[in-house]
């Protein structure tokens, strides 16, 4: 009797970077890819919106991406009011630094990139930063099943130097939380917070998870009540060692932190809380992006999408304080 195969799961296509550089082999393949991304064909003004048959004027010569808007008469090109705004480098630059996020499964740090661009690492780093912004612009709403949990990110105490010791015990002491939801088909969203309590922690939920959605967590306190909430909530004991209990597990969610500190154990090294939600809005794209069967390309287009869709960050938003003053190092 024959058996019956399973079928194959779709190759996604994926190229190395001899590929991409035949892809994009100058600037121009790479601003007709961008405009195609951004616009489809039809230049819009992102100025005033408009794309109206004369309205915008097509590029002179000397300058080949600059469209001018006739009503608001303001210049722009496929990058205006974007996170890659103001580039200094190339766009084939920017081109290999998306698809190296992409491919590099724990990510790729300032350091390598600045030796690979033959750039300073400055540069790198707030290329990577911008990036990193994009990566977080996703609206979409979590369903179904999902796996609730939240790690700590920071450095031990008893590996710190003396002087930035907070003296106040060990465990979670002087770490970042990072909350993490994830659906059982493998979309995540994860966010750093400034507590974990149930205020903070449901108000995430709400906001991210939809309606009628069963969660599993542990039994954290934050997370008590959900129930009450429109959610289905089932949680796994682990003070009793328990973490399968049927359907009821966190193991999902609990992967993608063990992905996030080899990442910044292995990769970024140095990870300051004030940058930490943009490495891991990073490492969330990487995941839900990250599907076997997405080609390359398509991942490339997807992230393309959400740089054009993200507002530009100047480097003194970048670097503004955002409440969370400790310092992270290493990974717990
Ligand atoms: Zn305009």
């Amino acid at each position: 009797m024959s058996q019956k195969r399973k079928p194959k799961k779709p190759i996604a296509e994926t190229f190395g970077v001899t590929q991409l550089y035949r892809m994009f082999p100058d600037e121009e393949s790479c601003w007709r890819w961008l405009e195609n991304l951004r616009w489809g064909g039809t230049p819009v003004c992102p100025h005033c919106g408009s794309c109206e048959e004369g309205d915008i004027k097509p590029p002179p010569p000397s300058k080949p991406h600059h469209h001018w808007c006739k009503p608001c008469r303001k210049h722009f090109t496929a990058t205006t009011g974007t996170v890659m705004h103001s580039r200094r480098r190339p766009l084939q630059d920017w081109i290999y630094t998306i698809y190296s996020v992409l491919t590099a499964r724990k990510g790729v740090s300032a350091m390598q990139l600045s030796k690979e661009l033959d750039c300073h690492y400055r540069t790198a780093w707030y290329m990577l930063h911008r990036i990193r912004e994009a990566c977080g612009s996703g609206t979409f709403t979590l369903s179904e099943v999902v796996e609730v949990d939240e790690t700590y990110i920071g450095g031990k105490e008893k590996n710190k130097h003396a002087s930035k010791k907070l003296k106040a015990g060990r465990g979670t002491v002087g770490k970042i939380p990072v909350l993490g939801m994830r659906e059982r088909s493998g979309r995540l969203k994860a966010m750093p917070v400034a507590a974990v309590n149930k205020v903070t922690l449901q108000g995430l939920i709400t906001d991210n998870v939809e309606a009628g959605t069963t969660i599993y967590t542990d039994e954290h306190g934050g997370y008590e009540g959900l129930a009450g909430l429109f959610y289905g909530h089932e949680s796994v004991k682990h003070s009793v060692k328990e973490y399968v209990n049927g359907l009821c597990h966190i193991n999902g969610v609990e992967s993608v932190w063990a992905l996030l500190k080899r990442s910044i154990h292995g990769t970024w090294h140095h990870v300051s809380p004030k940058h930490l939600a943009r490495y891991v809005n990073e490492a969330s794209f990487r995941l839900n992006e990250g599907n076997v069967s997405i080609d390359t390309i398509e991942r490339m287009e997807s992230l393309v999408r959400s740089i054009v869709r993200t507002d530009r960050l100047p480097l003194a938003k970048m670097t503004a304080d955002n409440g969370l003053s400790r310092h992270v190092q290493g990974v717990a």
